[in-house]
């Protein structure tokens, strides 16, 4: 990352850096996404500041890549990249983040939750002086129950077991300054959980809260699947919380498992009651064998996130970046 990071940052073709970078990672957005760049030129343009656009193609099979070309052939603020396939919106902010070049960068979904509407009050927080300005949600629209229940466990779980304070209700769309950008920049690990992240750098921040629509059109990348997968994710990236409960669980269970055998051995010897026994049997094999196996899993998912860290592949690769209109093939890394 750190060659290709050279190569595009080392000022070629760069004049001045803009005041404000907006990085949008877009996966299948064809349909939000003149809306988007619409409503985001027209509050930018209103600020009377420098800016730019920074919008991330995570490898769409629709007409977002083709869209994006256009866009960026026609608006100078819009710096397309486009990656080589789709690496999921962890890696597609990764990416748009290290293209950034502003010296404050906001970072928003394309679907519109996050209203481009509220950049003033995020920009006048930043000139106040904070580091980083987090957006809460006060309410969702349009999310199910279900879905809004999970989050909210979710968080709170999270917060319980992690070493940072994650906010609460607070998704990817926040405000960082330069400074903050650049100490995101040196976190090398793979699997970014990215709201852990924003949160483990630390810096002055400020929470602002809003009302999250529904999303403008389309539909959410993610099934209920994907999302427990995140959520395992982010777990699992800030805390070692499910070892611990799985030696702690173990102690417990063998505590018991000798408390058993006293008992037993005083039954079978003090008050003479011979073999019997084969439901305890049975039940203790298969407790027993249940909490081993968790134990083994739970091991199992950080061993493995071990190895995905030790593989140190790059988080995405940039197949080209469209600068002012001007494409730039990436040719080395
Ligand atoms: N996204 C992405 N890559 C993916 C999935 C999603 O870049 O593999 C982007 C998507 O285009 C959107 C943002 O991540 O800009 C949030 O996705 P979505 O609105 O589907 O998530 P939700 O709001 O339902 O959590
Ligand atoms: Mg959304």
């Amino acid at each position: 990352m750190n060659a290709l990071t050279d190569l595009w940052h080392s000022g070629a073709g760069r004049s001045v850096d803009p005041e404000l970078s907006v990085v949008v990672p877009l996966y299948n957005e064809h349909e939000v996404l003149p809306m988007l760049h619409e409503r985001l030129t027209r509050v930018l343009r209103s600020q009377g500041i420098t800016y730019e656009l920074v919008l991330v193609d995570d490898g769409s099979q629709d007409a977002t890549s083709d869209m994006l070309d256009t866009l960026a052939a026609s608006d100078q603020a819009v710096t397309a990249v486009f990656l080589s396939r789709n690496f999921g919106k962890e890696a597609a902010l990764t990416a748009g983040l290290q293209q950034s070049a502003g010296q404050a960068v906001i970072v928003m979904d394309a679907d519109l939750q996050d209203p481009p509407e509220l950049i003033p009050q995020m920009l006048l927080a930043w000139r106040n002086g904070a580091d980083v300005v987090n957006m809460r949600r006060r309410s969702r629209e349009g999310e199910s129950f279900l879905k809004r229940a999970s989050a909210y466990c979710f968080y709170r779980v999270l917060n319980a077991v992690s070493e940072v304070d994650i906010p609460a209700d607070t998704g990817d769309f926040r405000l960082l300054s330069r400074a903050a950008v650049n100490a995101l920049d040196l976190v090398v690990e793979r699997k970014r959980y990215m709201k852990g992240l924003f949160a483990w750098i630390g810096f002055p921040t400020v929470e602002i809260e809003y009302d999250r629509p529904a999303r403008a059109a389309g539909a959410s990348k993610w099934d209920y699947l994907s999302l427990i997968g995140l959520a395992f994710e982010g777990i699992t990236s800030f805390s070692i919380a499910p070892l611990r409960l799985a030696t702690i669980s173990g102690l417990l269970i063998a505590l018991g498992g000798v408390l058993f055998t006293l008992w037993i051995v005083v039954k079978t010897l003090v008050l003479g009651d011979p073999v019997q026994g084969y439901p305890s049997m049975i039940s203790l094999i298969a407790v027993l064998g249940g909490a081993q196996l968790l134990a083994i899993g739970v091991l199992g998912e950080y061993i493995g996130k071990t190895y995905f860290e030790a593989k140190r592949r790059p988080v995405f690769l940039i197949r080209n970046v469209v600068r002012r209109g001007q494409p730039r093939q990436a040719t080395a890394w």
